[in-house]
């Protein structure tokens, strides 16, 4: 048996070191869309039930059901599991729920020091923007995050006894969009429109100091006026660009001599465009290019967590270059290589003539919950 020391070394060994850290990614179920409105039909007895075909089926899974409508599908009315989010959030859930478990621990990282990504990703309509930004009335996770931030920095400045380094943070909001067959970065908080994109850093990209929740609020609203919305068939508002917004810490008066982590972290938030075929938007035209962009970058960010997790199966697999192809993964290549830490929140609507787009992104996303994270990671 191993000498008593040894055995003692590798027990604190595994003590001080943390386990890897899986990539978490939940799933938020958007509530069905109200059935229309004005003229009500006479209700038919008994009522037809709105048809859906997914449910939370536990704290961590949801069951997908092969619709009826789906004639010739043999697996029609069949049911699948998919297991292992790190929650599920049926329709009812609010904004403050999401915030508690999706958030709440990326902020707390932020605050730590470290940097963060979240997230958000689906079809058209199916609430990214929504869980992003929310609404005055019931704001999302950026809103919340930035009074989160606020509450916590003038908190940890009351305990006078210690004297903190002060702390102030800088936000940016820029939007990727297509424009024919290329790719532009659009600052929604100047009159910038064609920056340029460097590593991963955009040059010449506004950055506002942010003195309060109010202050970062009505810069928000201000960057959401500017973000360029357009109509198609699938969702008159939806949006045809990546939103992305950063929170960056800035140390005005670190104290060197603490040996204190001095990075200034950044926390960043990413409304993705939705991904969804063409033949179902009916898109033509500048609109058929723009989706083929939006599912070009959806395609590619697939394949570099694809690759990223091959990558950690097996180490003789290379890291594959599949970042290079679009801009919002060079722009996250840093994540999408497992150097910093990303949470994902997979946005799907429940009903049954969304079970295409449903069953497609759980299954292009399932495997991602296998990416671990070194407890070294930045
Ligand atoms: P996406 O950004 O994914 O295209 P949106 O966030 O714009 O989708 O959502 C489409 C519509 O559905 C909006 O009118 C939004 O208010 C509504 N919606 C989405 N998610 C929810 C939710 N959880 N609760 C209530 N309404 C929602
Ligand atoms: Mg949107």
């Amino acid at each position: 048996s191993k000498p008593a020391l040894s055995r003692l070394l590798d027990d604190a060994a595994s003590a001080t070191i943390p386990p890897p850290e899986r990539l978490k990614v939940f799933l938020r179920i958007r509530p069905l869309p109200e059935r229309g409105c004005g003229k009500a039909k006479a209700p038919r007895k008994p009522k037809k039930p709105d048809l859906v075909c997914l449910v939370a089926s536990g704290a961590n899974s949801v069951a997908l059901t092969v619709p009826h409508s789906k004639l010739v599908d043999p697996k029609r009315g069949r049911t699948e599991v998919f297991d292992g989010f790190s929650a599920v959030f049926s329709p009812d859930s609010s904004q403050h729920d999401v915030f508690t478990q999706v958030m709440n621990p990326l902020v707390d990282e932020f605050l730590g020091g470290k940097s963060g990504l979240l997230v958000a990703l689906g079809p058209t309509g199916s609430g990214k923007t929504h869980t992003v930004f929310g609404t005055p009335r019931n704001p999302g996770l950026l809103p919340l995050t930035l009074r989160q931030i606020f509450t916590a920095t003038d908190e940890s400045s009351k305990g006078v006894t210690v004297i903190q380094p002060t702390r102030s943070f800088c936000l940016s909001m820029f939007e990727i969009l297509s424009e024919g067959k290329g790719e532009r970065i659009l600052d929604l908080l100047s009159d910038a429109s064609d920056l340029v994109l460097q590593q991963s850093t955009i040059k010449g990209l506004k950055e506002v100091f942010i003195e309060s929740v109010a202050d970062a609020e009505s810069l928000v609203s201000c960057g959401m006026l500017k973000r360029s919305t357009a109509a198609t068939n699938a969702n008159n508002k939806s949006s045809r660009s990546h939103c992305i917004i950063t929170i960056r810490a800035v140390h005005e008066n670190a104290d060197v001599e603490s040996g204190k982590s001095l990075s200034n972290a950044v926390l960043t938030i990413a409304d993705l465009a939705g991904a969804e075929r063409e033949r179902r938007t009916g898109n033509q035209g500048t609109r058929l290019l723009e989706s083929n962009f939006i599912n070009n970058t959806s395609m590619v960010f697939g394949l570099c967590l694809r690759s990223l997790l091959e990558h950690q199966k097996n180490k003789k697999k290379p890291l594959e270059k599949h970042f290079k192809n679009s801009m919002l993964t060079r722009y996250l290549r840093d994540y999408l290589e497992g150097r910093k830490k990303m949470t994902l929140i997979l946005n799907v609507k429940p009903g049954d003539d969304d079970y295409l787009d449903t069953s497609f992104l759980l299954r292009q996303a399932s495997p991602y919950m296998k990416i671990k994270y070194s407890p070294s990671y930045h």
